[in-house]
This record gives structure tokens, C-alpha cells and sequence, in this order.
């Protein structure tokens, strides 16, 4: 078995050198036009090649590897029991990546709650500008609970229009949403 980005020989899908080389994690938030406070916990470039495995086979035990290692930063009790509420991206290979994030933050004493924020409309943002994401919303239904406090949970924010729209979703169906957090921020000063 070898590394997933550096092909070394490895018995875990990322090996000990990657670990130490990419697994810095440092805090910063944004806040969105909305008002959204978002936490990220490194520039998109920096971790590039590990958020670049998801589609590949197992690129789930990499992501598993990073939130775990990443979410170390967080006290145990960070969460306070709120929940985490993943917005869910294509689980086309039967598993979605942000699941695994917001499961991954049960130790920071999150609760997490996947496969109730869905995106209605999966056309892909990849390299399309701010108005053709303006203009093809995500259209989130959400089928959770209400009446609940909760953190939104994604892998990358770009524009930020996915997390504002997740927000407003969640909002209106009565979730008090404190933030989110994120694995990368592809707009970082
Ligand atoms: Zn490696």
C-alpha cells in the first residue's frame, strides 16, 4: 500500500512525512456577507493534495486522517453538544466526504447530524464564477430537526454562497446556526 500523495510506501493511506509536512492546522475565521462566521483550519493550497484524493478509491480514509488529526485542535468539549451539521456533497460512492467530517467532531464534543442538509441542484461550481453560482442555487431541503443550535460543516468554502445558502435553509426551518467550520478556505489573505 503507498501513500496516497506521495506514493511512498506506507502502511496508512498518508504517510508519516505527509502528516507532519501538511497536518498544520492554523485557525482563522471569516465572516461572510451574510454575517456567517466561518472557521477554517488551513489556506485550500496548503492541503490541496489531500482534499484532491476525495474522488479517488479510499480517499475517505484520507479524509478521515485529516479531520481526525486536524480536529485535535479543538478542546474536547468545543461543542458544548451542539450539533454538526454536514452539508452533504454527492455521496455518489456511497459515503459523503462531509459526513466524515462532522462525525470526526464527536470528539470535540459536537453532535453530528448527516444526510439532512441536501443540495437539490449538484451541478458542479468547479472554475464557474460567482454570477453562475448565483444564478444555480444549491437549493438545500432539510429534513432535521428544529429548534436546535448546530455548526455548519463543509470541506472547502470558496464564495461562500454554498454556506449563506445552507444558512438561510437551516434558518428558516428553525435551526439557530452559530457558524461554520471548514477544512479549507480557498480565499485566505
Ligand atoms: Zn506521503
Amino acid at each position: 500500500m503507498r501513500c496516497h500523495v506521495c506514493r511512498a510506501l506506507s502502511f496508512a493511506p498518508l504517510c508519516r512525512a505527509c502528516r507532519r509536512e501538511l497536518l498544520n492546522p492554523d485557525p482563522k475565521i471569516r465572516m461572510l456577507e451574510s454575517g456567517l462566521e466561518v472557521l477554517s483550519l488551513y489556506a485550500y493550497e496548503e492541503i490541496e493534495p489531500l482534499l484532491l484524493t476525495k474522488h479517488l478509491p479510499h480517499g475517505w480514509a484520507t479524509y478521515r486522517i485529516l479531520a481526525k488529526e486536524s480536529f485535535r485542535i479543538f478542546d474536547k468539549d468545543a461543542g458544548g453538544g451542539m450539533m454538526a451539521i454536514s452539508v452533504d456533497d454527492d455521496p455518489k460512492d456511497g459515503y459523503s466526504h462531509t459526513a466524515i467530517l462532522a462525525r470526526c467532531l464527536k470528539k470535540a464534543g459536537y453532535r453530528p447530524l448527516y444526510g439532512k442538509l441536501h443540495a437539490q441542484n449538484r451541478i458542479s461550481y468547479a472554475g464557474q464564477s460567482k454570477s453562475f453560482r448565483l444564478q444555480n442555487p444549491r437549493n438545500f431541503l432539510y429534513t432535521g430537526p428544529a429548534n436546535i443550535k448546530a455548526v455548519l460543516v463543509d470541506d472547502v468554502v470558496t464564495t461562500g454562497l454554498t454556506l449563506m445558502e445552507a444558512h438561510d435553509t437551516l434558518a428558516r426551518s428553525g435551526v439557530d446556526v452559530i457558524g461554520a467550520i471548514v477544512l479549507a478556505d480557498v480565499d485566505r489573505e
